[in-house]
Parts: structure tokens; C-alpha cells; sequence
């Protein structure tokens, strides 16, 4: 398949076969493990895969459109999925050239499903998650607080932090064994048949074979900096599937404050779309407050969207197989997805009345 027929190809399934059954993978395992066999069998696990390993790699513009068609369509499997995709992301940047071989050509179409578990690098203090070097591999002892995928990846890329804050990734296992023990997974109220688990690790032993690459002291940080108008892609999805739910209950009761509020949202969530495609690629340090200014934009276009999508499906908003309030719900995973502290100042200054009055 031609490169452009992927993401054609890619976006066509997210509408004819996830959007259908978006309050089904919302409420049921078996209905997100279906679509997600339906995704592998269609080789679309690994967009940004290097074309060595046999491609797409998509471009960066097409990648974040996928996503962005992704939330707005079911925000548990974008989510589910994008975790299996940034694995992939992250592996073609190692220099562990056997890894590469073993894993990537068979990370398109499931053969090999991975997981990431790495937010615990963003907390400061004592670490949570250590990497001991020792002969022939590395220790790993502590705790993973999160970690989407359990049941569906068998394993995961775990961050670990080094003696000298250095951070190592390396691939682990999803599931319990000797010196892993992965919790039940969490009662969440959103999103929860994208399954995450914590994992607790002691002593378990991790080979040079599986180290995907160890990143200088405060990756995560300047990661974020780098990245932090990227995870906006799902807000602006979550938000166009708030507009969708106000669009369908205008076409149902029509009246002229539904087409008023439906306009007014669409264009901002337009221009935060817009926005966001702008600024694909730019990373440098200068443009950083414009970038998080999007993301903040992102995040509170959506809300309002989520809430617009309640307020105009009335007292039905309330069932739990109203796509509305899947909506909401959604919309509060993508308002705390990679949070860093400058995202949560953002968000909470955004939802004051000063804001408002700005
Ligand atoms: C349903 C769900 C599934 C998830 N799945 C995954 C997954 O598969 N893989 C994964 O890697 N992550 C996953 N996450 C984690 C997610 O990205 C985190 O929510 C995000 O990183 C925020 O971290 P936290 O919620 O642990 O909050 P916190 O630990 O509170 O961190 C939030 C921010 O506050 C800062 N902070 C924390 N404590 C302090 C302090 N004492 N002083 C100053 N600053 C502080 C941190 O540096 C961080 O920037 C998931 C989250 C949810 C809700």
C-alpha cells in the first residue's frame, strides 16, 4: 500500500469500523479487543514505523490528522492505541540495531504489542522507578503508576531512573512473573476497557538486549518542553466529538442558539486545529509559551465542546451509553495525559472568571 493510501486508508477504518461502536469499546474488553484485532489485521499499528522496517512512516502531519480523527471517533481506543504507537515511535530512535530487527517489523500488524509506562519521570524527588547497572544488564526496583494495555500488550517500555538521574528504557514484561507483579486493573471513570494497571517491580533483571536507550538527566522535562502541544491532537479530536453530539441534537431539535453555540465552538476548535498543524515540528525553545499556549487553548475548547455535548442532550446526557457523556468523560483523560506543571497551571487559570473576562 502506497504511502497516502495509509492514511487514507487508516482514516477510513477509524469511521466505518470504531466510530460505530464507540459506546460498545467504552463499556466492553471484548469490544476494544475486537476493533484493536481489527486494527492489527489492517497493519496499522505502526504509522510512524521507518520505511526500513517496512514503513509507512507517515509524516508527522498526516500522524497528528490520524490522531486527531482517532479522539474524535472513541478517545478509549485512540488512547489505547497511541500508547502501542509512541512504543513504536520510540524504539526506531534506538541504536540497539537487534532490537529494532525483532521488534519492529512485527509491531504493525500485532505480532508484538508494547505498551509505555514512563509519566513517574515527571515526579520530582525520590525516584519511583530505579535502574541498578549491574554485570550483564540492569536491576529494576519500584513502581509504575501507570501503565494502559494490560491484557491486550504483553509488554511494555518501561523508564527507570539511573544512580545518576540518567533515565533507561527498556523493554519489560506486562505481565506478573518472577520479581513483576501487575495490579488489577483500575476502576476508572473513563476509559477503563483501555486497561491500566500499576506494576510493582523487585529485583527483576533486565538484559542488554532489552535496553531501547538510556536519555540524559531531565529528559522528560525538555521531552515535554519539545513536545507539549502534541497531546493537544486529542483535544481538538475530543472536542470535535463534542461537536458532533451538539451537531446531531441541532439536526433532532432544531433551534437557532444550537446552530449559534455549534458555529461559534467550531470555529475555535478550527483555529486551535489550525494552530497546532502550524506549529508541527517546531521545537525550538523560544516558541515554547505559544506551543503550551495552544495546548492550554486545546484543552479548554474541548471542555466547553464536552459540555455543550451534555447541555444539548438534555437529561440523556446522563445514560451511560449517551455518546455524550462518553465525551466528558474522555475529555477529563485528555485534560490530565502528560500534564506537566506548567499544563496544569494553564488549564487551572484557564477555568478562572479573570480568564473569562481577558
Ligand atoms: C487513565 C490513564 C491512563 C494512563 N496511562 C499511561 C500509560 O500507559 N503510560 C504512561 O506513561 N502514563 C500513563 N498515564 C499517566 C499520565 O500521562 C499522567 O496522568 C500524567 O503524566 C500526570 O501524572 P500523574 O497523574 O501521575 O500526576 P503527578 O505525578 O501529580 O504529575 C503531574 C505534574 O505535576 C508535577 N508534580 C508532581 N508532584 C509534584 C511536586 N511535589 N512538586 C512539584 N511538581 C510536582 C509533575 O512533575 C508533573 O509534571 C495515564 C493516565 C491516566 C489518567
Amino acid at each position: 500500500m502506497e504511502n497516502r493510501d495509509v492514511h487514507a486508508q487508516a482514516i477510513k477504518f477509524l469511521r466505518e469500523v470504531v466510530a460505530p461502536r464507540a459506546e460498545e469499546i467504552d463499556q466492553s474488553i471484548d469490544a476494544m479487543r475486537e476493533t484493536l484485532a481489527e486494527m492489527c489485521e489492517r497493519g496499522f499499528m505502526a504509522l510512524k514505523r521507518p520505511t526500513a522496517y517496512g514503513g509507512p512512516d507517515m509524516p508527522e502531519t498526516e500522524f497528528r490528522q490520524f490522531q486527531v480523527a482517532s479522539a474524535r471517533v472513541s478517545g478509549a481506543f485512540a488512547f489505547l492505541q497511541t500508547q502501542h504507537q509512541s512504543a513504536v515511535a520510540l524504539i526506531s530512535r534506538s541504536d540497539n540495531e537487534s532490537l529494532k530487527a525483532e521488534y519492529l517489523p512485527k509491531m504493525a500488524n500485532g505480532e508484538r504489542l508494547v505498551g509505555i509506562g514512563f509519566s513517574q519521570l515527571r515526579r520530582p524527588g525520590e525516584p519511583t522507578m530505579r535502574a541498578t547497572e549491574v554485570e550483564g544488564g540492569y536491576v529494576l526496583d519500584g513502581h509504575v503508576p501507570w501503565c494502559t494495555g494490560f491484557g491486550f500488550y504483553g509488554e511494555f517500555l518501561v523508564g527507570a531512573q539511573l544512580p545518576d538521574g540518567r533515565a533507561l528504557f527498556a523493554i519489560v514484561p506486562l505481565v506478573s512473573g518472577p520479581g513483576v507483579r501487575v495490579s488489577e486493573p483500575m476502576k476508572l471513570a473513563a476509559m477503563e476497557t483501555a486497561q491500566t494497571v500499576t506494576i510493582d517491580f523487585e529485583g527483576f533483571r533486565v538484559g542488554p538486549e532489552k535496553v531501547v536507550f538510556i536519555r540524559e538527566r531531565g529528559w522528560i522535562q525538555n521531552n515535554d518542553r519539545i513536545n507539549i502541544a502534541l497531546q493537544g491532537q486529542f483535544a481538538v479530536g475530543c472536542a470535535l466529538a463534542g461537536l458532533d453530539v451538539l451537531a446531531a441534537n441541532r439536526e433532532r431539535r432544531p433551534s437557532a442558539f444550537m446552530d449559534a453555540t455549534y458555529e461559534a465552538l467550531r470555529k475555535e476548535v478550527e483555529e486551535a486545529q489550525r494552530q497546532l498543524e502550524a506549529y508541527v515540528g517546531v521545537t525550538s525553545e523560544e516558541s515554547t509559551p505559544a506551543r503550551l499556549a495552544i495546548r492550554v487553548r486545546a484543552i479548554d475548547v474541548m471542555q466547553r465542546c464536552a459540555w455543550a455535548a451534555v447541555t444539548s442532550s438534555s437529561g440523556a446526557a446522563n445514560y451511560l451509553s449517551h455518546p455524550a457523556q462518553r465525551v466528558l468523560r474522555e475529555a477529563l483523560v485528555f485534560t490530565v495525559s502528560a500534564q506537566t506543571s506548567a499544563v496544569m497551571e494553564g488549564t487551572l487559570r484557564q477555568l478562572t472568571c479573570e480568564s473569562a473576562r481577558d
